[in-house]
């Protein structure tokens, strides 16, 4: 009878110590789900918010890799992730897909999270970039209202760590959480990005040359380099629209901003300032060299033919440029802004004034307030 009883007592207190396990496993688990989306939920860039759960996902919920696919049909996250200078590198677990098949053909919208055995054949397309592969996953999708947004697959070395009989609310509310961060942070920075380009020719505006000139007078006061500017105005484009019609006249906007871009390098800016005027700011050219671009510029859009129904039309373009060089005295960037405008218009005004289709060159500053000279 005794003996019965300490055996009891043993089975019980074993039973015991499992269950004090599993709850402190639990514990901890709940807890690291916490810290991670605490720090999640403070980034504020899309991507941050990807390295953040390639990164720190792995520390927090004990994984050794982990694969984050997105849904990007338009490569808009391509691109935004590119603009921000994504380390493509040193993040392989990310994939982006150009459409849901992937995705609809291994889950459905409504499907629990996969958490169990590895198995190549059904998961290996979220491992590719990986040379060893897991031996326990969990997958789950990362859907809103319907809509997939990608997938998320944690994976382990050790085929205990995600065993079948797992609950999977935790990977479920991990997956909810980062879903939301996603979404949020792309629309935003989606919204944000189209807010800042003109929608006719698909150059930049008027409101991003405001907040970029800032920057780049930030970068060019730091390195002592000169930065340039051209002001450009389509010439007679009102016979434009009065010949060829307004519709005519779009045509010849949008391409003439195409043919401006193809003679600048990919990180100047180019705007579309008011109507047929653009700006275009040039960081780390001096005098002469924005005149030369300013010169090829403007042989570009004499030479472009741009066909409309039957007719071929040509336009030409006149340019004024100003440079600024950073000098000893400190000069507020919004007067240096202003006086780069100011000068260079000037300069365009001259161009017209003096025949139209030519490039005039406004000058160079490097202060505000000129010292009188004796
Ligand atoms: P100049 O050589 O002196 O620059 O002459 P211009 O005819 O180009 O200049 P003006 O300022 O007299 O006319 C500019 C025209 O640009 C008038 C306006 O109707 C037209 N315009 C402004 N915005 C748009 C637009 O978005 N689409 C079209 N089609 N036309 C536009
Ligand atoms: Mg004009
Ligand atoms: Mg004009």
């Amino acid at each position: 009878m005794e003996e019965d009883l300490t055996t009891q007592v043993v089975v019980l207190e074993s039973h015991m110590d499992s269950f004090l396990g599993f709850y402190k496993k639990n514990k901890d688990n709940a807890h690291n789900l916490q810290e991670f989306t605490k720090e999640l939920l403070n980034l504020n860039s899309l991507s941050v918010i990807i390295q953040h759960i390639l990164e720190n996902a792995r520390y927090f919920f004990n994984i050794d890799v982990i694969s984050l696919c997105l849904i990007d049909e338009k490569g808009e996250i391509a691109k935004l992730l590119n603009d921000d200078g994504f380390d493509w590198e040193n993040n392989q677990g990310l994939m982006l897909l150009n459409s849901n098949e992937l995705l609809t053909s291994t889950f459905s919208v409504s499907a629990h999270p996969y958490i169990g055995l590895y198995e190549g054949s059904k998961y290996s397309i979220f491992f590719e970039k990986f040379h060893i592969k897991p031996v326990s996953i969990a997958v789950t999708l990362l859907n809103r209202r319907d809509k997939y947004l990608g997938a998320l697959t944690l994976g382990s070395y050790d085929p205990h760590r995600f065993i079948g009989t797992m609950a999977f609310d935790l990977v479920e509310r991990m997956s909810s959480i980062i879903t939301v961060c996603l979404e949020n942070n792309l629309n935003f920075e989606t919204m944000q990005r189209t807010s800042f380009i003109d929608t006719l020719t698909g150059v930049n505006n008027r409101r991003f040359f405001e907040q970029r000139i800032n920057e780049e007078l930030d970068r060019c006061q730091r390195n002592g380099e000169p930065v340039s500017c051209l002001f450009l105005d389509i010439d007679f484009f009102k016979s434009v629209n009065d010949t060829y019609g307004h519709q005519g006249g779009d045509l010849v906007l949008s391409l003439v901003a195409a043919a401006i871009k193809t003679q600048m390098r990919g990180n100047d800016v180019l705007v579309r300032y008011g109507g047929e005027e653009f700006v275009a700011l040039l960081s780390a050219i001096n005098e002469n060299m924005a005149f030369d671009i300013a010169e090829r510029i403007r042989k570009t859009v004499e030479a472009l033919r741009i066909e409309l129904n039957d007719t071929t039309i040509a336009v030409t373009i006149s340019i004024g440029s100003a440079t600024y060089i950073p000098g000893s005295e400190k000069c507020a960037k919004k007067d240096v802004a202003e006086q780069l405008i100011k000068l260079s218009d000037a300069a365009l005004y001259a161009a017209k004034h003096n025949g139209r289709n030519k490039v005039e060159n406004g000058g160079v500053f490097s202060t505000l307030h000129p010292t009188t000279r004796r």
